[in-house]
């Protein structure tokens, strides 16, 4: 098992490395953020042990940054004493566990094997039609480079046509899988909110991907559509 060590403090990346390697794993040490995230990028590590006060690029950003590009190699971050907000902030932006730090290193251990016997989570790829993307694990979608402000209804509703993305949903399709089953107002919500979408997804960028089939109900156009 290969793992990434990103940790700043020389002699604990050291000892770290030390230890990690008697147990039996193959260990990669980055000194900064910078580094770290070239060498995540360049290789395929079964996890990556990750420092949060990193120079170059902190933790955080580093590991939101894999996940953005969609790479979902474990995580293990290790935060401050008493960081309860490291901590949330750790699994918000994409660690799978964290230790606080001072650990014992029997602990890292178990936590590094618990991780890989998990292996790399299956979280929903992400969806795409053209250059429009949308992340149901993260909850996030962009066109292009530009990263959308969505609702979370919103949100639900694109995930919804990006998922039958070239097909057309009706609006009973929408409703049953977007609002929950306790739902009896209007199903002509579902028209409102591809309105709210349209002006989101395809106004500001001059398209017209969300479509409206007449009598039958919505389409998210693929660029190989008419
Ligand atoms: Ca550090």
């Amino acid at each position: 098992m290969r793992l990434l060590l990103v940790e700043d403090e020389r002699r604990l990346a050291a000892s770290l490395k030390r230890g990690l390697t008697t147990d039996g794993f193959a260990v990669d040490v980055a000194a900064d953020g910078v580094e770290g995230l070239w060498r995540a990028r360049e290789n395929p590590y079964d996890a990556i042990v990750l420092d949060i006060m990193l120079p170059g690029m902190n933790g955080f950003v580093l590991c939101r940054t894999l996940r953005d590009e969609a790479n979902w190699t474990p995580i293990l971050m290790l935060t401050a004493k008493d960081g309860v907000d490291d901590q949330v902030e750790a699994l918000d932006t994409g660690a799978d566990d964290y230790l606080v730090k001072p650990f014992s290193h029997a602990i890292l251990v178990a936590r590094l094997r618990a991780l890989l016997r998990r292996g790399a989570p299956k979280r929903p790829a992400v969806l795409r039609a053209g250059d429009l993307m949308v992340d149901p694990g993260r909850r996030r979608a962009w066109r292009g480079p530009v990263m959308l402000s969505l609702t979370a209804r919103e949100f639900s509703v694109l995930e919804y046509l990006a998922r039958n993305a070239g097909h057309v949903v009706s609006k009973r399709d929408v409703l049953a899988h977007v609002w929950d089953e306790d739902f009896d107002g209007d199903p002509n919500i579902v028209e409102v909110y591809v309105r709210y979408l349209r002006r989101k997804v395809d106004l500001p960028f001059g398209r017209q991907d969300v479509q409206t089939v007449r009598g039958s109900g919505y389409r998210l156009r693929l660029p190989e559509d008419a």
